[in-house]
């Protein structure tokens, strides 16, 4: 279970350990468009059928513990021997291509934060990035599997081998701009593909390298979406990584929760408050009962989980009896087969709040985000690399976090570290203090760190036979836990 640590990618300090894991996919189910969402384009032709009632990502970081102030120093962690590392001229080679890109990536990450898109509406990220990437020997599929702003891009080297995925995520905030980091993300991916082909090439390694640009973390499930699309089907093994706030030099590959939006209309009948209120049927008394009923709930479930939501209405006044409520809702839970069990609790509430009030109610679950599920042994070796050649501290404090990445983890190998960067107080995920974080020169530094990494993990997969069955029987270790 993860910790009650209440934040996302705070509180990384601690020794390594192992991760763990649980069950199941089900079919994405219909989600409606809420009205509050910011408009899209009118054409619909390349929208995917579901689309998320409110922010799924969500890195509702906590305050507690230390975090990295652009005037911190950076500690010296004990431990750092870099000798016992695998592979140190592979390591070099990945070090120095990150090194040579780093001046592009830094100027294609400022390029993306100035130009902050919507989930699905990421086109100047779609356009710059694979633009970018086939200028340097990628083969590149623009508008991926039916999604407008969904990317591929692929280099092969000799025959055989096998396939490294990485994601790229490009979506920002509505009037925040890219205050989840996502720029950082977009060019960590780019920097892994690099150096990943760098390193195939210079040490005749065969293997395939398959960079996705994935739309729509934020609201919109891009990467389920890819995933029943078939997008990973090829892939032994999927990397990528996500910024917040934490200690100077840090980084974790704990995890983060399982989560699912609700939306929740209660139709009535309108009546004169007055003169004939028993004529009337109340949206709004069943809408306030259904959140009464979740109140009251919420003390008799875990604390580990969460249930929190709003009302709205449709021209409401007082003297009129509101024939119409909306609520939205979002429950959260460790894992998903928790949240399976903890959403038909809550169904309950909405359901016996139309039965007292005689509305009637209409239910409609988006797509869950599933937990993440970091192979242990893809987390072990990142955190060797980045602790042991780059200084860093690891920890595998998880996060109340959400990400689509949970579903792919559930279905392949998969690592998705949490690293720092230099925040301000209260400027975690999500507040327009991280978007100005997350073109800081500092948090670029981090992410190449990361991005060499990761690069050098997904190196290691494709080359050891032995640590590639390894992480194999991580993954079907923890699909056996999550299927008994
Ligand atoms: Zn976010
Ligand atoms: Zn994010």
């Amino acid at each position: 279970m993860p910790s009650s640590l209440p934040g996302c990618f705070s509180a990384f300090l601690k020794p390594k350990q192992k991760t763990r894991a649980t069950k199941a996919r089900d079919e994405p189910q219909k989600a409606l468009l809420d009205d509050r969402l910011p408009r899209r384009n009118d054409d619909k032709s390349e929208e995917p059928q579901c689309r998320y009632l409110n922010l799924c990502c969500d890195y509702s970081c906590n305050t507690n513990g230390p975090k990295w102030s652009e005037d911190d120093k950076p500690p010296e962690y004990p431990g750092l021997d870099a000798g016992d590392l695998w592979a140190q001229d592979i390591l070099s080679t990945i070090d120095q291509t990150v090194n040579d890109h780093e001046s592009d990536l830094r100027i294609l990450s400022l390029q993306l934060h100035d130009h902050p898109e919507l989930g699905f509406e990421e086109k100047y990220a779609h356009d710059l990035l694979t633009n970018f990437l086939a200028d340097r020997g990628f083969k590149v599929t623009k508008h991926y599997l039916g999604l407008n702003t969904a990317w591929r891009a692929e280099f092969t080297h000799l025959k055989g081998g096998r396939v490294l995925g990485i994601n790229s995520e490009m979506d920002a905030l509505q009037g925040m701009g890219h205050a989840c980091g996502h720029n950082l993300i977009a060019v960590s991916g780019v920097g892994v593909a690099l150096a990943a082909k760098a390193a195939l090439e210079a040490h005749n390694i065969p293997g395939t390298i398959i960079l996705l640009g994935t739309p729509a973390e934020e609201g919109g499930g891009g990467k389920i979406i890819l995933l029943d699309r078939g997008a990973y089907d090829e892939m032994d093994a999927c990397v990528m990584c996500h910024p917040g706030p934490g200690p100077a030099h840090s980084a974790s590959t704990g995890t983060t929760i399982a989560m699912q939006s609700i939306e929740v209309e209660y139709f009535g009948h309108s009546a004169h408050a007055g003169a004939a209120p028993w004529e009337g049927t109340n949206a709004l008394d069943a809408a306030f009962l259904a959140y009464s009923s979740i109140s009251v709930l919420r003390q008799q479930v875990r604390p580990d989980h969460r249930v929190h939501g709003i009302v709205s209405g449709r021209d409401w006044a007082t003297n009129v009896i509101p024939d119409y409520a909306k609520m939205q809702w979002i429950i959260r839970t460790p894992t998903y087969p928790d949240l399976a069990i903890f959403k038909d609790r809550v169904q309950a509430c909405f359901e016996a709040a139309a039965l007292a009030t005689g509305c009637k109610v209409r239910m409609n679950f988006a797509m869950p985000y599933y937990d993440l599920q970091q192979n242990a042994t893809l987390a072990h070796e990142f955190a060797d690399i980045i602790g042991n050649r780059y200084g860093y501290a690891t920890s595998t404090a998880s996060s109340s976090a959400s990400t689509d990445f949970g579903n792919i983890s559930y279905e392949l190998p998969s690592l998705h570290p949490l690293y720092a960067i230099p925040t301000t107080p209260h400027g975690a995920n999500h507040t327009p203090e991280f978007a100005k974080s997350a073109r800081s020169p500092k948090a670029h530094e981090a992410t190449m760190v990361t991005t060499k990494a990761l690069a050098q993990t997904g190196i290691r997969l494709l080359r050891d036979d032995e640590f590639f069955y390894k992480v194999k029987q991580d993954h079907a270790r923890a699909v056996f836990r999550r299927d008994i």
